[in-house]
């Protein structure tokens, strides 16, 4: 096996446990308009007070909304749902004056622009 040398010798934890957030984003169209809006807003990291005002809805919709989208996408917590979010952004986000870009890692190269 090869490793690649990030300065850290570990095994990769989504095939160690067998859990790869991606596959939480092959779920997304299961999801309503109102969930998919929820878990954009979700991968802000925001509490669900937060949310629920964001959203001009009350808590407990908000818990519903996310137990409905933790099922649906294949994932066991909120916080999963989250990083599903964060992966997925792109599909979920509408707006066209986002300007959200993959984040640098440092001494990795990026890859070349298409
Ligand atoms: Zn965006």
């Amino acid at each position: 096996m090869t490793r690649r040398s990030n300065g850290v010798d570990t095994i990769c934890p989504h095939l160690l446990t067998g859990h790869d957030p991606r596959f939480g984003v092959w779920w997304l169209e299961t999801l309503t308009g109102r969930e998919k809006e929820v878990l954009l807003l979700l991968g802000t990291g925001l509490g669900n007070r937060e949310l629920a005002r964001q959203l001009g809805i009350a808590e407990r919709t908000v818990k519903a909304h996310i137990a409905n989208i933790v099922e649906k996408i294949g994932q066991t917590t909120r916080t999963q749902a989250a990083i599903v979010s964060a992966l997925a952004h792109d599909a979920l986000c509408s707006d066209p004056s986002c300007a959200r870009h993959p984040v640098p890692v440092p001494g990795q190269r990026r890859p070349a622009a298409a």
